[in-house]
This record gives C-alpha cells, sequence and structure tokens, in this order.
C-alpha cells in the first residue's frame, strides 16, 4: 500500500513519521515550511510537487489539515488531489472539520470511484508521536478493516462510530467537553488561588476528585502550572472547533449556553493575540481577567513578597 500524506503540522509531522517508520512508503508534499517535509524524507518518504502528484502516486491519500478551507483547497483546488484521483484510490481525511465539507468531497472522489473514510483523532502532539491517538471512524465497515494497519500505526484505540461525516461529528462534540473543561479550570483556579489555594495543591487533590477532568492531566503540568504555552494545540483550532459546534447547534435548533461562553472567551483571548499559543491559554486569559497567575512560579514570588497581594 502506497500511501500519501498532506497536512504535516503539529499532529500530522509526528504521524506521518510513524506511518514511514511502519514501512509504508509515503509521499508527501511541501507547504509554506520545507523542514517537515524534508525531515520525512531523510526518513525515506518521496516529497512530491503538488497534492495531485501525491494522490496520482498513492493507493491511499492522508489529510490533515487545519479545518474547513484547506480541506477543500486541497482536494479541489489548482493541482488538487481530485486531478490525480483514479478509481479504487482512498482518501483518509483526519482533519477537525464539518460533516458537510467532507459529504462534498466523498461525493466528487466517488465521481471518480474513489472511497473515503472520514477519521479524526484525539490524543494530542503526545499521541500522535507515541501512536496512542482514539481514531473516529465514519464510513464503510469493510474500508476500515482493509486501511486498519495503516490506522494502527497512529492510533491505538480504532473505532466505528457511523457512516462517513458522523466521525466528524462525534470529534466536535469531543471538543466543546474538552473546551468548557479547560476554561473551568481556569476560573475555579483563579478563585482557588485568590483565596489562598497553591495551584499545585488544587490539582493534586482534585485528580482524585469529582472535580476532575483529564483536561487537568493534560493542559495543567506542562502548560498551565509552567506559564508555557508552546503549542501543541494552538488557541485559533480550538476556536475553529467550539464554533463548528455553534454553528452546528444552530442548525439543529439545540441550546448550547455553555457553548456560547466558552465561544466568546476563546474569541476574547485570541483578539488579545493568544491564537498562535497553546488552547490552554484560553484557561489562562480568563483567569487573567481577575489579575490571577496560575502558573507556580509567579505564586511563589508572590507569596514571598506579600504585600503584592
Ligand atoms: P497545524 O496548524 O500545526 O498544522 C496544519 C498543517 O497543514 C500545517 O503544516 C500546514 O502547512 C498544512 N497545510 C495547511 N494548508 C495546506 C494546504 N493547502 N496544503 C498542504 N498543507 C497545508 O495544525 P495541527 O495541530 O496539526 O491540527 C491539524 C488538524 O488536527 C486540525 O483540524 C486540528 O483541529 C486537529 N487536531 C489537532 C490536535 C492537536 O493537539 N494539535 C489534536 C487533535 C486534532
Amino acid at each position: 500500500m502506497k500511501v500519501g500524506f498532506i497536512g504535516l503540522g503539529a499532529m500530522g509531522a509526528p504521524m506521518a513519521q510513524r506511518v514511514v517508520s511502519a514501512g509504508f512508503e509515503t509521499f508527501t508534499t511541501i507547504h509554506k515550511c520545507c523542514e517537515p517535509a524534508d525531515a520525512l524524507a531523510r526518513m525515506g518518504a518521496t516529497i512530491l510537487t503538488s497534492p495531485a502528484a501525491v494522490s496520482e502516486a498513492s493507493d491511499v491519500i492522508i489529510t490533515i489539515l487545519p479545518a474547513d478551507a484547506e480541506l477543500t483547497e486541497t482536494v479541489f483546488g489548482p493541482h488538487g488531489l481530485l486531478e490525480g484521483f483514479s478509481p479504487g484510490k482512498i482518501l483518509i481525511d483526519m482533519t477537525t472539520c464539518t460533516a458537510t465539507t467532507l459529504r462534498e468531497v466523498e461525493q466528487a472522489l466517488s465521481a471518480v470511484q474513489g472511497r473515503v473514510l472520514d477519521a479524526p483523532v484525539s490524543g494530542g502532539t503526545a499521541g500522535a508521536a507515541n501512536g496512542g491517538l482514539t481514531i473516529m471512524v465514519g464510513g464503510d465497515l469493510n474500508l476500515l478493516e482493509y486501511c486498519r494497519p495503516l490506522l494502527a500505526t497512529m492510533g491505538s484505540r480504532i473505532v466505528h462510530v457511523g457512516p462517513v461525516g458522523q466521525g466528524k461529528v462525534v470529534k466536535i462534540i469531543n471538543q466543546m467537553m474538552a473546551a468548557a473543561n479547560l476554561l473551568m479550570i481556569g476560573e475555579a483556579f483563579a478563585l482557588g488561588v485568590r483565596c489562598g489555594a497553591d495551584p499545585t495543591i488544587l490539582y493534586d487533590v482534585i485528580k482524585d476528585s469529582s472535580g476532575y477532568s483529564r483536561m487537568m492531566d493534560s493542559r495543567l503540568p506542562g502548560f498551565l502550572l509552567e506559564g508555557a504555552f508552546q503549542p501543541g494545540f494552538k488557541l485559533d483550532l480550538m476556536k475553529k472547533d467550539v464554533n463548528l459546534a455553534l454553528d452546528s447547534a444552530r442548525a439543529q435548533r439545540v441550546p448550547v449556553l455553555l457553548t456560547s461562553t466558552v465561544s466568546q472567551i476563546f474569541s476574547a483571548a485570541s483578539g488579545a493575540g493568544k491564537g498562535d499559543a497553546d488552547f490552554s491559554a484560553a484557561a489562562q486569559y480568563l483567569a487573567g481577567l481577575a489579575g490571577v497567575e496560575l502558573h507556580k512560579v509567579q505564586k511563589e514570588t508572590s507569596a514571598a513578597n506579600p504585600s503584592s497581594k
């Protein structure tokens, strides 16, 4: 099976490296920055000139792009994947985007007898590097079984969730909950710190209590507790995911009161210049509205100088 891989970002680059390391002959292309493709080429992948050339050379093409616009451009744009598609080729799209866009892509690729799997992921950059992603797959079950050995190089949990488009639905619901959990940490810890609690003690106690969410393990150590916001998962990408949930809720006439507020906070943090930071910066932004810094070093500094409180 020859594999094309398009979208060598924070997630795609380590995922593609796992595909190459597993022995799949792999093709990619350069977008804006050469380094991720060059790194893949040093491992044995071949760099081609366009998405069309990648789909022409490959049996299965994986895409993991920022959102709908980039997927549309990669498939339908000049020298896009569609130009190189022919009967039997398979697109596995792992982007977090709308089901509507992916269904449009599926329709166009089906017209040239291509096939599509919808396969967004969760597990973050750590899961992308260690092959521990959860992959939520929408599409034909036999096609999933055919592609499973390839998917298994990237994910340890591969779950069939329904037809094409349903992977995107499950992923967006996860993102609603992840974003709300993150901001709850920011808001609650801000109050705790203001009342004199040490954020590391809050984490230590609540990780075994009913207020726990996995987001605490994911974004307290290494991010909020250190005041470090190197992505990771960019804040503007989480803002995009929350807005996808809002769009869907509007279309389905489902009230999403909490998610509306979450969206406003992500928009405000993005407007304040945090869009390229890790999404955990939104929790610090929220705490910052109360003048609270969650990261422990600053807390120690202010504890050493109580008059600054
Ligand atoms: P990223 O911004 O780091 O990477 C996106 C990549 O796509 C970049 O390398 C960019 O050059 C490339 N790209 C954009 N337009 C292109 C085009 N027209 N042709 C070819 N390449 C193009 O984003 P990421 O963090 O890797 O996220 C990718 C997707 O995975 C998003 O949909 C995101 O929501 C989702 N996701 C991210 C995480 C995470 O922790 N980062 C976790 C789960 C899911």
